[in-house]
């Protein structure tokens, strides 16, 4: 982790600032810190292989005690949850080469590890929807000044679409330590990722982010009440607002920004892994101090698919709310001018990401045939099984059934920088821009 988000960390308990222990055992190289201790006023936590894990859930104890003892590798197998030696050599050894694609290390990680449909998570329709949002309120709203954070972010599929427009580097929060490493080393490289429970008050500092989201997770978050009222003092200053939003004094005082909650499942209707959903005034009632608008995705996916427009200034009618399986909430500070926010967005490309390489790749939805004399082939939409077509056929939409294309083409792939002919397909979304080593 970089010492400068020691400026903006606070611990979730005593609400109090966190240091480095130098007494206790510790590895930091010039603005790295590897691994140690950092003590507020009530307690002591670990950061493990970088990771400052700021809960006290049984395994951050043990690991806490590991890193006290100079042994981090045993704290980080530990985090990781590999219990069995065998297992833990194994994902040691793929964790330690710089070859190990995402792919690899999911597979390492054994299959306890949710690994699941991370290959298919760039084209699914839930990501097209959160992926114009977050692009469009953090262009809007961050304008490459301020810092977003995304808590419950997994293994960073959407912190990815914040690199760039988040200056200093996005944070992303998540209980699973193995997600919140895995983000780090593909998907969002340069993010700065904080172990923590959603359950519990966030440790960060009031008025830290330009932008605070939550996206696809909020619907099994219990204490939705604490954690409403914390992403509203997350992009909140108050009287006693201590922190600047780089730590350097160069940035400008914080001012209100806007809470993002996205793909949130609605009570009133059924979906797959439903979580403990509430209504939309449920939800539009957990804000205190923000003004919340609610957007049915229904919506929002048709206007981006078939019109390439994400319009924010549409006001959906109670009935449409009612009627949606899913919910985007956006929240602005009262008296602030959101008119920047809640307008039409461009949305017509889907753009790759800024600041970090990435890898042009065939959509692994798609099959490879032969077509005619051997030089054309054709690409089929194939899904994984009926379970993922259930949840995600919606993308039909927009993938196409069969493509044909030269095998040239294809045979251009991956590629750092899309082919030129190909840029339809991308648009498509038939060829993906993926993190690198992704698969
Ligand atoms: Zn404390």
């Amino acid at each position: 982790m970089n010492v400068e988000i020691l400026d903006i960390l606070r611990c979730p308990y005593c609400g109090g600032r966190l240091e480095l222990v130098e007494s206790m055992f510790h590895r930091r190289e010039g603005d790295q810190i590897h691994d140690g201790i950092l003590g507020c006023q009530c307690c002591i936590f670990p950061i493990v292989d970088g990771i400052p894990v700021l809960h006290l859930l049984p395994a951050a104890t043990d690991a806490r005690a590991q890193v006290e003892a100079g042994r981090p590798d045993l704290a980080r197998r530990t985090m990781f949850g590999l219990e069995d030696e065998a297992q833990a050599e194994l994902f040691d050894q793929v964790a330690g080469s710089p070859e190990a694609t995402y792919r690899e290390t999911i597979v390492a990680l054994g299959p306890t590890f949710e690994g699941g449909y991370f290959l298919y998570r760039f084209s699914d329709p839930t990501f097209v929807v959160a992926d114009a949002v977050v692009r469009a309120l953090a262009r809007t709203v961050l304008r490459g000044r301020r810092r977003a954070v995304d808590v419950c972010g997994g293994s960073g599929h959407l912190t990815r679409s914040l690199l760039g427009l988040s200056s200093p580097a996005p944070v992303l929060a998540d209980l699973y330590f193995a997600k919140a490493w895995l983000a780090r080393r593909f998907t969002a490289p340069g993010c700065e990722p904080v172990c923590c429970d959603g359950n519990a008050p966030m440790p960060f500092a009031r008025g830290a982010f330009g932008l605070a989201m939550c996206t696809d997770a909020f619907m099994y978050i219990w204490t939705k009440r604490q954690f409403v009222g914390d992403l509203e003092r997350l992009v909140s200053p108050g009287v006693s607002s201590d922190v600047s939003a780089a730590g350097d004094g160069r940035q400008p005082a914080p001012t209100d920004g806007v809470v993002l909650i996205g793909h949130t499942h609605n009570e009133r209707t059924w979906s797959p892994s439903h979580g403990q959903p509430l209504s939309p005034e449920g939800y539009a009632a957990l804000f205190e101090t923000m003004e919340p608008r609610l957007f049915g995705e229904a919506g929002l996916f048709a206007d981006i698919v078939e019109r390439g427009v994400l319009d924010l200034s549409r006001r959906d009618s109670p009935a449409t709310l009612d009627a949606d399986p899913a919910l985007t909430i956006i929240a602005t500070a009262p008296g602030r001018d959101a008119s920047g926010v809640f307008a039409r967005h461009d949305a017509s490309a889907r753009a790759p990401a800024i600041g970090v390489p990435s890898e042009f790749r065939l959509n692994p939805l798609y099959a490879i045939e032969p077509d005619g004399d051997g030089t054309r082939v054709r690409l089929r939409l194939q899904f994984p099984d009926g379970d993922y077509e259930e949840e995600y056929g919606a993308c039909r939409r927009y993938l196409p059934e069969t493509v044909t294309i030269d095998r040239a083409s294809l045979e251009s792939l991956p590629s750092s920088t899309l082919p030129a002919g190909l840029e339809d397909l991308a648009r498509q979304r038939v060829v993906l821009d993926l993190p690198r080593q992704y698969c």
